[in-house]
């Protein structure tokens, strides 16, 4: 009889070890892939505002303000954000709105656009307890102008480096174009990761319908055989301005094709329009839309940089002078193309002073393919057979730009 008991408690032990060790292996795959966020709020008044966000598992943060306009940066490891659509579009006190995503690999940052100059009194993460999950807390204080300066002074290093979201590029001399094969197109999907872009009302982001198109393209262009592709972005990360240009210049590309889908509040606007780089912007709307497209820096939280004088170099200047006619020439025969496939807006061929079509040695042009504001241009933007029409007619442009450029595509 005691054997019977002795073997059934041994029995006993050993299911409650298999179940032990089952429990810890699932522990283990839930471990696995990034801590998850799954809601977020901002609490508080004008003089002191909380802003929790409830995450899957604790995490390292670090946090730092920005000035110009006021902005405050979470910087955190890779997180999967899965909160509520809509969330962060209003705020509380002193956040007016806030946005997350990725920001480089392995790291994502949230921003909050604040009404003032604030300062952060503690930001720290609390373990999970009971029922509630481990969560983010950062409190803002309200201060002055010289107090925010000052403390703005101060953490100008850590600055630095949290600004740094790409690695710098390795610095070998880009590559010989002469002794291409083929031409090089760089294709741009603009916005990614923390900076979405603009906004439908159903709730489509540009930065997913330019990425959808830019995949398009690249897959329609390399089908003819004649040119070679390269994406700047292939998923949902952010990239700053001049690393999309510096990504163009590094890989001495033969063209570089910004993709962007535009908004109005007026939603009866609607079409594609084709932007190249002025100093001067040909009309009061081009000039907004540049202002927008070029404040994806900010919205990702990044100090913007004060730009460089003007190199005067007689040979930068000649070959600005000769990559501008490329530009003009390219951007001329795509109106062409696009207007027999899809609909332009008035006036499709329009110019401003964007960030991302400043390499002077590099034909670039922006296409905003569509409005997100308009439902019938959102129903085209989002549709696969639509995006294949209009990819085929911007290949054609494309085709016909380096046949009359190179004799050997001519053929
Ligand atoms: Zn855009």
């Amino acid at each position: 009889m005691t054997t019977v008991v002795n073997r059934f408690a041994a029995f006993l032990r050993i299911a409650l070890l298999a179940t032990m060790t089952l429990v810890c292996l699932a522990a283990g795959a839930l471990a696995e892939g990034p801590p998850v966020a799954t809601d977020g709020r901002v609490v508080g008044d004008d003089s002191r505002t909380r802003f929790v966000l409830d995450l899957s598992g604790e995490v390292d943060l670090s946090a730092f303000t920005l000035g110009e306009p006021y902005r405050v940066v979470i910087d955190l490891p890779d997180i999967d954000f899965r909160l509520p659509s809509g969330i962060g579009s209003t705020g509380r006190g002193l956040v007016s709105d806030w946005r997350y995503g990725q920001f480089a690999a392995g790291r994502s940052r949230i921003v909050l656009d604040v009404t003032g100059p604030v300062k952060i009194d503690k930001a720290f993460v609390l373990p999970a307890v009971e029922n509630q999950p481990a969560r983010l807390v950062l409190d803002l204080l309200k201060t002055t102008t010289a107090a925010f300066e000052e403390d703005l002074r101060k953490s100008q290093l850590a600055r630095d480096t949290a600004n740094e979201p790409v690695q710098k590029a390795d610095q070998l001399p880009p590559p010989d174009r002469s002794k291409r094969e083929k031409p090089l197109i760089v294709i741009d999907a603009g916005h990614g990761g923390v900076d979405s872009g603009t906004i439908s009302a159903s709730g489509v982001l540009e930065k997913d319908i330019v990425l959808a198109f830019a995949k398009k393209l690249q897959e329609r262009l390399e089908q003819t055989g004649k040119v070679a592709v390269l994406l700047t972005r292939t998923d949902d990360t952010f990239l700053p301005l001049g690393a999309r240009v510096q990504f163009g210049r590094d890989h001495a590309a033969d063209l570089f094709l910004s993709i962007h889908a535009d908004s109005e509040h007026e939603g009866s606007v609607r079409g594609a329009t084709v932007y190249t780089l002025s100093d001067k912007a040909s009309d009061r709307e081009a000039a907004e839309l540049a202002a927008k497209e070029n404040a994806s820096d900010l919205i990702a939280g990044l100090d913007l940089q004060k730009e460089a004088d003007g190199v005067t170099d007689i040979l930068v200047d000649l070959t600005r002078r000769e990559t501008r006619n490329f530009s003009a020439s390219f951007a001329n025969g795509l109106v062409g193309d696009l207007a027999s496939t899809t609909r332009m807006i008035k006036n499709p061929r329009r110019s401003a002073g964007f960030q991302v079509l400043r390499a002077h040695d590099v034909p670039s042009v922006l296409v905003e393919i569509g409005y997100l504001s308009n439902d019938q241009d959102e129903k085209l933007l989002t549709s696969d057979e639509w995006r294949s029409r209009v990819a085929d007619a911007v290949t054609q442009a494309v085709l016909r730009f380096f046949g009359q450029k190179y004799a050997y595509l001519g053929k």
